[in-house]
């Protein structure tokens, strides 16, 4: 896990301006990846103490648009910030759960998939997720 002094760092190298807040919430999602931001409030307060919800939104638009933290909302499900950024990887979710899980870009980079008619568009990205039953979620529904 990276300690302050790289959270500090990425801050800077980001041109991102060094506050508590943003430590907290960079480490929280360090430490919890797919973390939605209820989590990630909960792990920052537990860290800062008092931190309003609004502050916590604004660190993590401020850390997604530094590409530092990488935002992913797979439809029908809320909002969840990872660290993993910049690598192209996808995500395979469970319909029944929620839970998400890495899976890396067979191809390495995007877009990964060619369009059979891109219609004249450049395209720079092919947005793609698994969507499938967990394992928990499948031994569940054995029948007894
Ligand atoms: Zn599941
Ligand atoms: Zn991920």
């Amino acid at each position: 896990m990276p300690t302050t002094a790289d959270y500090e760092r990425m801050l800077r190298d980001a041109d991102l301006r060094v506050t508590r807040p943003r430590v907290a919430v960079l480490d929280a999602v360090h430490r919890l990846p797919h973390a939605d931001t209820e989590s990630i409030i909960g792990a920052a307060r537990a860290e800062l103490g008092d931190l309003s919800h609004q502050a916590v939104y604004d660190v993590l638009r401020a850390l997604t648009s530094a590409d530092l933290v990488r935002r992913i909302q797979p439809s029908g499900a809320v909002a969840r910030y990872e660290s993993r950024v910049g690598d192209n990887h996808h995500h395979v979710v469970c319909r029944s759960c929620g839970a998400i899980a890495d899976v890396d870009c067979a191809v390495g980079h995007a877009p990964c998939l060619t369009a059979s008619d891109p219609h004249g568009f450049t395209v720079d990205e092919a947005e793609v997720v698994y969507w499938g039953v967990c394992p928990a979620c499948s031994t569940a529904r054995l029948p007894q």
